[in-house]
């Protein structure tokens, strides 16, 4: 914390000098002024804890410097000791008495007095600034609080309209099926039915993931792995969705196996989660490229897709949940903005990192998972 400023003002030098070796030894930093004006523009720049007023000076006295400092909102507050030579004249009583505290202290000064008064003032100053500055702390923690909660709110709403959808065409699929059918018309929508059932079955399990992640729930199966056979794993079980729109796959592993330790099942999890991705947010017959590679400091995975980007200042706000880059929802899939929360947490259960590269709408995207060997 910084020390407090304690103005002292006196048009005598040799008095400001007395005042100054007094409180040399304490935790305090003097502002000195050999004048009213003077201090007026110390009051300016300075946020001053207390200030102590000689009365008697030529020009502007200390009544009258008080009455200023009472006027201005920046230093009505400023609690004020006069240091009044022989008794006060009773007529001239300050009239900003009931503003703020104020003191006399009658000349000459004994010095452990005024010590001792000067330390009440700068203690209350600096508790009412760590009240002030707990005050603030609260506010801005209420404002985050608001905005999560807002999020939350938004994040259930587009959750019931995903779950809507899968849930009436499960209800009306069940009505068809009650109604005379050809075997093969019953397995078309049986078919249906699965990809529905299945769909919302992943949905429920990722938001459980996020959760038992946030709750330190998810043990990982830690083996050694080689990722060539993740990357299979990862490509077969999306395989159908790139297919079906249209795109092109690459995949570019080294022959020699890349093995790392890790949980199996997890780690394709995470490509899986990309390559989806990729396949959704490309408009139909795209290209989409996966590259596994040695490196020094572990293996590093890219997907890159030709599809439509994110614009840069989305570029980690993607990986908090329930974030989704807007005008991208028509392509979502029924996505609920959990599947990057849920892949970054799972590559940093692992101790790796993962970031996005993209130049922005139109342009497509890399994303860039670095993993240690020995997780
Ligand atoms: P979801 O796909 O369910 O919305 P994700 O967490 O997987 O949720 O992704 C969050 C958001 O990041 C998506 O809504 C989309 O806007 C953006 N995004 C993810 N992958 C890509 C990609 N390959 N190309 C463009 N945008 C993407």
């Amino acid at each position: 914390m910084t020390r407090p400023y304690v103005l002292l003002v006196d048009d005598l030098p040799a008095n400001l000098a007395a005042l100054e070796a007094l409180f040399q030894a304490d935790n305090v930093a003097l502002l000195k002024a050999g004048s009213g004006e003077e201090a007026l523009e110390l009051l300016l720049k300075h946020d001053v804890a207390l200030a102590l007023l000689d009365v008697q000076m030529p020009g502007m006295d200390g009544f009258e410097l008080a009455e200023l400092m009472r006027g201005t909102e920046r230093t009505r507050n400023v609690p004020i000791i006069f240091l009044t030579a022989g008794s006060v004249d009773k007529n001239r009583r300050f009239r900003g008495y009931e503003a703020g505290a104020v003191d006399f202290i009658p000349k000459p000064i004994e010095g452990d007095v005024l010590r001792r008064k000067v330390h009440v003032f700068v203690d209350l100053h600096q508790e009412r600034q760590e009240v002030a500055a707990e005050r603030d702390d609260l506010a801005d923690r209420a404002i985050a609080l608001t905005h999560a909660d807002d999020a939350k709110d938004q994040f259930l709403a587009v959750l019931a309209h995903e779950l809507r959808n899968p849930v009436a065409a499960l209800a009306s699929g069940l009505d068809l099926l009650e109604r005379p059918r050809t075997e093969d018309q019953a397995a078309q929508i049986r078919n249906q039915m699965r990809r529905m059932v299945t769909h919302l079955s992943r949905l429920v399990e990722d938001l459980l993931d996020v959760t038992r992640i946030k709750e330190g729930k998810v043990p990982l199966q830690i083996t050694s792995v080689d990722m060539q056979d993740v990357v299979g794993l990862a490509v077969e079980g999306t395989r159908h969705a790139i297919d079906e729109a249209g795109h092109r796959l690459y995949v570019d592993v080294p022959r020699q196996p890349l093995t790392i330790r890790g949980d199996y099942s997890r780690l394709a999890q995470v490509i899986a989660n990309l390559l989806s991705n990729a396949a959704k947010y490309t408009p139909q017959g795209g290209t989409i490229r996966l590259t596994l590679r040695q490196e020094s400091h572990g293996i590093e995975l890219r997907i890159t897709d030709t599809g439509v980007g994110i614009p840069a200042e989305m570029q980690t706000r993607i990986f908090e949940k329930f974030v989704q880059v807007e005008g991208h929802g028509a392509r979502a899939q029924g996505g609920v903005g959990i599947g990057l929360a849920l892949v970054k947490k799972l590559v940093a259960l692992h101790g790796g990192t993962i970031r996005v590269e993209s130049l922005g709408e139109g342009r497509g995207s890399t994303f860039i998972v670095s993993l240690p060997q020995s997780a």
